[in-house]
């Protein structure tokens, strides 16, 4: 699927390959929840169709009916594996293998690799070695959200083509169209770093009443109506980057309300009256305090560090934010 926002990155691919001029190893580059994968899929898609019709695929040619099925023989994705942080080496191999085959039905092989930036150095290495030798005609589609966590040797062999966030006006009309959505696209697309898939997804999971729900406690814990400990207990059982994701976009919020009247950089729209109230009973210094205590809280999440212990030690510094 083709978002509104990716048109100008469709033309000129097609342009390319109506010239012959498609480069063999492509990057998209652009932040997470802009539908990066499903342009990526759309474009294996129209490169394996056997006769596209307005310069999309068909889905009626063979060449599409295999690809929608999931065993088109002549395209593979790879991606980090169920319950696995990393692309590894083996992935890479059986890569290897595939690319070292010629295409069966389609003109040319091509292959996905989704969140580039998960493989391991070994995988990259892999990767590099067969980049350096195609064999046949392949279209190679990097999808990374992190483009500078990959090493350049790496970067440079493909052409990067930017995916940038959507102008606000087409996410929300994209939005809005989507119906059933539990808050406003605008405040959704706000939280969200304007990043429809994600807004989207967060609009139809549990995430919303979980933020109203820890939001509530935050405030209690602030005018001190809510005891540290035991708060910890109970958001210990969520999950821990979520929750210091969220406690940083508040206070964050705060620092922002009170140094600007400016509501545009403002990402929790919805509850500026409330950050407002809250954020003038305590100073700014204590509020960039927190909010360094709450990233390295953040931080710890990727050590060994004994949860309870850190999320203790920062909601009690932050039962105490307006004793400052
Ligand atoms: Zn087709």
């Amino acid at each position: 699927m083709i978002y509104p926002w990716q048109q100008n990155q469709w033309t000129s691919l097609l342009v390319r390959v109506k010239q012959k001029k498609l480069p063999h190893a492509l990057f998209f580059s652009g932040a997470e929840g802009i539908g990066k994968l499903d342009f990526a899929r759309e474009f294996a898609n129209y490169l394996l169709c056997n006769k596209p019709i307005d310069n999309t695929a068909c889905q009626r040619c063979n060449g599409c009916l295999l690809f929608i099925a999931g065993s088109h023989p002549d395209v593979s994705i790879v991606a980090p594996l169920e319950n696995k942080k990393q692309i590894g080496v083996d992935q890479i191999r059986e890569l290897g293998v595939f690319l070292s085959l010629t295409a069966q039905k389609a003109k040319q092989k091509v292959v996905i690799v989704e969140q580039a930036d998960r493989m391991n150095n070994n995988a990259v290495n892999g990767l590099l070695k067969n980049l350096e030798e195609p064999s046949g005609p392949t279209v190679m589609m990097l999808l990374s959200h992190r483009l500078q966590a990959l090493p350049a040797t790496l970067v440079s062999r493909c052409q990067v083509m930017p995916f940038p966030q959507p102008e606000l006006k087409v996410a929300t009309q994209w939005l809005s169209a989507q119906g059933n959505l539990e808050l406003e696209p605008e405040v959704l697309l706000s939280l969200t770093h304007r990043a429809p898939l994600n807004a989207l997804k967060m609009s139809r999971s549990s995430d919303l009443t979980a933020r109203s729900d820890r939001f509530r406690d935050f405030v209690a814990l602030i005018e001190q109506q809510n005891d540290p400990i035991k708060l910890a207990v109970s958001w210990v059982k969520c999950s821990q980057v979520q929750l210091f994701i969220g406690l940083q976009s508040w206070l964050s919020d705060m620092i922002k309300l009170k140094t600007t009247a400016d509501l545009r950089f403002i990402s929790n729209i919805d509850l500026v009256d409330p950050l407002q109230k809250i954020s003038a009973k305590i100073g700014i210094q204590t509020l960039f305090k927190s909010y360094d205590l709450t990233s390295e809280s953040l931080r710890l999440t990727e050590t060994q560090a004994n949860s309870v212990l850190v999320l203790e030690t920062l909601l009690i510094h932050l039962s105490c934010m307006r004793a400052r």
